[in-house]
């Protein structure tokens, strides 16, 4: 799902688009066993990577526990100006070093490699010096995120997490003491989500810190509930701090817009696509009137058989969200929920094999469970893979129960993903989306694709598959499936209007409204959501209607290059053996390898 909960901001620096549900859970293990300590030096390309991630890891400790590389937690930098000049030293020095390495024999993936690095500190930079979102936006100071980790990771026992905590837990009132310097005329509505996030982390020194200290029984508890009780402090002075800033703001707070120049920007950095934010604005608006002609027809089709005897309303919009409104009563009971996705997965594998679009992997299998307690309520359904050198781990598709619902709430959920829309949702998490796409990607392991990967390209991806399984035939060409489906992949279309229509053409909360209810067929409570998701976020929402009309249109350009010799299997499997890069490379790659054949 992409209408997932704000994400968590933990690490100013972590400019790489938020996989919002699709965990990368590569875990100490998998990571720190990638390449064996014999092997390290293997090439002088890994032995450079490797030199580079380990900078990286020991600047960003943040983007380190993120890796799975826990032992970094030990150490949580204050976001000082000196960290700042740190960092920008830090991406100078390697763009020198990795052009250097790029100008040595390198093979197709090791260049994509660099390439991908390469973006990511000129990115880095730009965030630092441009950007300079960390004097606006609050909301990227946070400690809780990788305390969460620690206690709820199973990476080691709980006495030696408790000891990385103990240590974390000295630097929490140094670090809020920085953020507080470091702001400088913030946006109300990202200083309103720091104060209200920072609130959420409060419940980690009250509750969560203190149960897992009486649990381990640790001698040097007393010492360390006084640093604990020193975080809290922390945490909440910084909330105060907030507040008071907020008190004083007036109307001279930045507008929480990012504006043309620097959405164009953030745009090219994040993306990496082939064409600007503008272009994808255009090719998002004719999409969705291409969509409301075809939803048209299809409503069309299906009225008299929903209303028999009853007029259509002459408004099109109108008619559509009646039809839509209907099918939804067309659903899986709550208690049914979970094993209904469970039944469909290996239904879908099935026709995967069976219509030949991809081939699958039976040693990496996929379980269907409830998701963890702790991870529950960010974004409904989730999954969480191992990293590629642990070939039998499983892979999980972590589903919420509707346990926690009231019967209203689950209602209004299972009519959303009713009978259709569950089919689609789980083409996109599983089969053959984001699951088969890791199946492929881990088949090349690439360190730094999997660290540095492009969000569009694996967000493209899923949205992708559901328009590829529709066109094999999945759904059996009824209406119904073709009114439902586009109506999810108009969610995705909207994600674009919207998130340039706010942030450089200063859509207002009424248009964005009307926009989402009226054209995009979305409940009250989901427009509300994704209004508050923009503001606080950007280029985000553009990722998924990015990558997708980008992965369509390299397709439509190599079939009609390729003529008859192109085979729908053939070009998956090499789209997706370059791992998570970014569309506008993987495109490069392919056309030249296949120009190049006689
Ligand atoms: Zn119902
Ligand atoms: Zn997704």
């Amino acid at each position: 799902m992409e209408n997932g909960g704000l994400s968590h901001a933990s690490c100013s620096m972590n400019f790489i688009p938020g996989r919002r549900h699709l965990i990368l859970n590569s875990g100490a293990l998998a990571l720190g066993a990638w390449l064996p300590a014999g092997a390290a030096a293997a090439t002088p390309f890994d032995a450079e990577i490797e030199r580079f991630l380990k900078a990286y890891w020991a600047l960003l400790p943040g983007a380190a526990v993120d890796a799975g590389q826990y032992a970094a937690a030990a150490r949580l930098p204050a976001p000082t100006e000196g960290y700042r000049q740190a960092q920008l030293k830090f991406a100078a020095e390697w763009l020198k070093r990795l052009e250097r390495l790029g100008r040595t024999s390198l093979s197709p993936a090791q260049q994509g490699d660099l390439a991908l690095l390469d973006n990511h500190l000129r990115g880095l930079q730009w965030v630092l010096t441009e950007l300079r979102s960390d004097q606006w936006n609050p909301s990227e100071y946070n400690v809780a995120g990788p305390f969460s980790e620690l206690l709820n990771k199973d990476f080691a026992p709980l006495p030696e997490r408790l000891k990385l905590i103990d240590q974390r837990l000295q630097q929490v009132p140094a670090y809020y003491r920085a953020a507080l310097k470091q702001i400088r005329q913030p946006s109300v509505e990202h200083l309103r989500l720091a104060i209200r996030q920072n609130r959420g982390a409060l419940a980690t020194f009250q509750a969560d810190i203190p149960k897992a200290m009486a649990e381990a029984g640790l001698p040097v508890s007393k010492a360390m509930a006084g640093h604990n009780a020193a975080a809290l402090q922390a945490v909440e002075d910084f909330i105060a701090g907030l507040q008071k800033i907020e008190a004083g703001l007036g109307s001279r707070g930045r507008s929480f817009r990012l504006g043309k120049a620097l959405f164009e920007q953030k745009f090219q950095y994040e993306i990496q696509a082939t064409i600007d934010a503008q272009g994808l604005y255009q090719r998002a608006l004719a999409e969705k009137e291409a969509l409301h002609q075809r939803m048209d027809g299809l409503a069309g089709q299906l009225w008299a058989g929903l209303f028999p005897g009853m007029v259509q309303p002459a408004d099109r919009l109108e008619r559509i969200a009646r039809v839509i409104d209907k099918l939804s009563e067309r659903h899986v009971s709550a208690e049914r929920y979970v094993d209904e996705i469970k039944a469909q997965i290996p239904v879908l594998a099935q026709w995967v094999e069976q219509h030949d679009l991809l081939s699958m992997d039976p040693s990496r299998p996929l379980q269907v469970r409830a998701t963890p307690t702790w991870m529950r309520g960010v974004s409904g359904v989730s999954i969480s893979a191992p990293g590629p050198l642990d070939p039998t781990g499983v892979t999980y598709y972590n589903v919420d129960p509707l346990d926690d619902y009231t019967p209203e709430q689950a209602e209004s959920y299972l009519r959303e993903y009713n009978h259709w829309v569950l089919q689609i949702l789980n083409i996109h998490e599983a089969v053959p989306g984001h699951y088969v796409q890791l199946l492929h990607s881990n088949k090349s392991p690439s360190k730094v694709k999997a660290l540095f990967g492009n969000g569009a390209m694996v967000e493209g991806w899923a949205v992708y598959s559901e328009r590829m399984m529709l066109e094999s035939g999945w759904g059996g060409g009824e209406p119904e499936m073709g009114l439902m489906y586009s109506k999810w992949n108009l969610r995705v279309v909207c994600n674009a209007i919207l998130d340039h229509g706010v942030h450089v053409l200063g859509m207002s909360e009424q248009q964005a409204q009307q926009l989402l209810e009226r054209e995009a067929f979305q409940s009250r409570t989901e427009a509300a959501q994704k209004w508050v998701r923009v503001q606080v976020s950007s280029v985000q929402l553009s990722s998924y209607f990015a990558g997708f009309s980008e992965i369509l249109a390299l397709r439509e350009q190599l079939k009609a290059a390729q003529g008859t010799g192109f085979k729908l299997k053939a070009f998956h499997e090499e789209f997706l053996s370059h791992g998570s890069a970014p569309v506008k490379m993987v495109s490069a790659l392919m056309k030249k390898a296949h120009a190049a054949k006689p």
